[in-house]
């Protein structure tokens, strides 16, 4: 759970904020109207706040003196003010300060919430700097470290590509254009052979004055260009709004493939990741294993706790099959109770090992939900081989299933075709 602060003396403002905040699980939310309470508050937590929003003019701290605060304490800041001259303002972002919004209209609490929200998705984010000269290294990792980005570095083109494909998790790269061995043009066409525009942001900078290199980075892929020299804020802007887009291409598309209870992917993306898998091993003619599990006797937990708890016991599925499968099994919730997993490079004896795990695993599970203690046992049906589709093999793990469910439950039935 990520810790916000957010000190503010306008109880209007204050109570936008509250709002706006209310929206958002996974966050504790800590409200405080002085400076000598924000204090307090630090101190009682240690510092260990992973953002806060501060309003600049507090009536026991004028002119900023809560920034200095924050700054002392390590904890990122955005800052809300009504007015500031130009001169504090410079002064302040100076300071390790992420963000500044005026309260001049009713939206900017709403980008001040966002932009809070934005250095909590950082701490989980993180991006790769490209470029052959370590002082701009350093000066992009002074910049993108203060709204607490993870950042990797490399020294050019090819690195960046061996550092990449290690690391499935960069959700940027921030290039120079002229390095030895791979320069960054180079480096966006081939990163975009490997990553759509949805998948990884690439925003390209150059200090060279041709005008048709910031062409070719866009025609070849990039996002976004920057001119050296930048300043700190524009970097910032540009990373952040460049995330942003990311971020919503990921709702999309889990909006579009996953399951909203469970955050399992759903049958519709289960049928479009599983037939090239399918197609492959048939050519290979390697066997797969499509497992159909089902909850058994899952209305009697609706009927006796309610379905509420019964959607609690729904959502133990992840966690015990996440824990039981290898990242490359493709799971899906495929209808109520009902779970698809699809397996490949496995032999039958492995299949039957795995799958009897799960059953015990289940069977010696207790879910905590609602002051109560529940479990269940689950059925599977397993049909191991090939056939000659993946709809055809589904149909057989569900015969297979019945057949769990009618000769006595907590089983798992094989049929090898
Ligand atoms: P069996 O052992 O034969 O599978 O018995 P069962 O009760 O599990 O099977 P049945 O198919 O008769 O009932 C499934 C129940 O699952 C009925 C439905 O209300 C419940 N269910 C389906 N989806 C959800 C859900 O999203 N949340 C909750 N709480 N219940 C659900
Ligand atoms: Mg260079
Ligand atoms: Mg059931
Ligand atoms: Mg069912």
């Amino acid at each position: 759970m990520k810790k916000i602060l957010i000190v503010e003396d306008n109880q209007i403002t204050l109570s936008l904020i509250k709002s706006e905040l209310q929206l958002h699980d996974n966050v504790e939310v800590f409200y405080t109207d002085t400076y000598k309470n924000a204090m307090h508050l630090i101190r009682e937590h240690r510092g260990d706040f992973h953002v806060a929003l501060l309003d600049l003019n507090l009536p026991d701290a004028p002119d900023g003196k809560i920034v200095k605060l924050a700054n002392a304490n390590k904890i990122p800041a955005v800052i809300l003010s009504a007015t500031i001259s130009e001169k504090l303002k410079d002064e302040i972002m100076k300071k390790d300060v992420v963000d500044f919004v005026l309260k001049d209209t009713p939206e900017s609490i709403k980008f001040a919430v966002n932009a809070i929200l934005r250095v909590l998705k950082n701490y989980d984010t993180t991006i790769l700097v490209v470029d052959d000269s370590k002082l701009y290294r350093q000066t992009l990792r002074d910049s993108l470290k203060r709204i607490h980005l993870n950042i990797i570095e490399a020294e050019d083109g090819q690195e960046a590509l061996d550092i990449i494909k290690e690391n499935k998790n960069i959700s940027l790269v921030i290039t120079d254009y002229e390095m030895p061995n791979m320069n960054g043009i180079d480096l966006t066409y081939k990163l975009r052979n490997l990553y759509k525009k949805d998948e990884l942001a690439i925003i390209a900078m150059s200090s060279v004055d041709k005008s048709d290199v910031v062409g070719a980075f866009l025609r070849f892929g990039a996002n976004d260009f920057i001119n050296k020299p930048f300043t700190h804020y524009e970097v910032l802007t540009r990373i952040n709004s460049n995330l942003e887009l990311i971020d919503l291409f990921t709702k999309f598309k889990n909006l579009a493939n996953k399951d909203f209870l469970t955050g399992m992917f759903n049958r519709r993306y289960f049928f479009d990741s599983g037939l090239p898998i399918f197609t492959k091993n048939k050519r290979k003619e390697s066997p797969l294993a499509v497992a159909m599990i089902d909850i058994d006797k899952f209305k009697n937990i609706n009927d006796t706790y309610g379905h509420d708890v019964g959607d609690d016991a729904i959502k133990e599925i992840k966690t015990i099959l996440d824990k039981n499968l290898r990242e490359s099994d493709l799971v899906a919730r495929f209808g109520g109770e009902e779970f698809c997993i699809l397996l490949e490079e496995i032999n039958l004896e492995n299949t039957r090992k795995l799958f009897e795990k799960i059953r015990t695993a289940f069977e010696n599970n207790i879910i905590y939900t609602n002051g109560l203690e529940i479990s269940y046992t689950i059925s599977t049906g397993i049909c191991f081989g090939l056939l000659d589709s993946l709809d055809a093999m589904i149909q057989t793990s569900d015969e297979a299933l019945y057949e769990a469910k009618t000769t006595g439950r907590n089983k798992v039935v094989i049929k090898e075709v």
